[in-house]
């Protein structure tokens, strides 16, 4: 069983649903959710979501770096992962996971492994 976290919405305890009035009888308040999965890891609906990066988003993007110039997609960063759902996809042979490039359109054969580590790329640059 996973464990439970708070929902980080600033204003979740203000919103009226039933699963958030806890308590014991007659002394129950509106509270923060709880669960053990949660929208990007930190909130219980995208209402949660969308309150907090109203009120922080500015800051976030300021203190981890905030793009001031434009990204250009080259082909050292045009990988990307994908996976042939269907066996009549890979009657050709056509490996079950790939690499594909968006600018060169260049396919590589993927092992399950290196499909599944986030950290695996082919990109030498962001
Ligand atoms: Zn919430």
């Amino acid at each position: 069983m996973s464990e439970l976290k708070f929902c980080q919405g600033i204003y979740c305890h203000t919103y009226h649903t039933q699963d958030r009035l806890k308590g014991t009888k007659g002394s129950k308040t509106y509270q923060t959710r709880r669960r053990s999965h949660l929208h990007f890891g930190e909130f219980c609906d995208n209402r949660c979501y969308n309150d907090w990066f109203e009120k922080y988003g500015t800051r976030a993007v300021d203190h981890f770096g905030r793009l001031t110039e434009a990204k250009h997609l080259t082909k050292e960063n045009a990988w990307t992962k994908g996976q042939n759902y269907y066996t009549w996809q890979r009657e050709n042979n056509e490996p079950r996971y790939y690499f594909y490039n968006g600018v060169t359109k260049e396919q590589r054969p993927l092992t399950e492994a290196q499909y599944n580590d986030t950290n695996y790329t082919l990109n030498t640059e962001r």
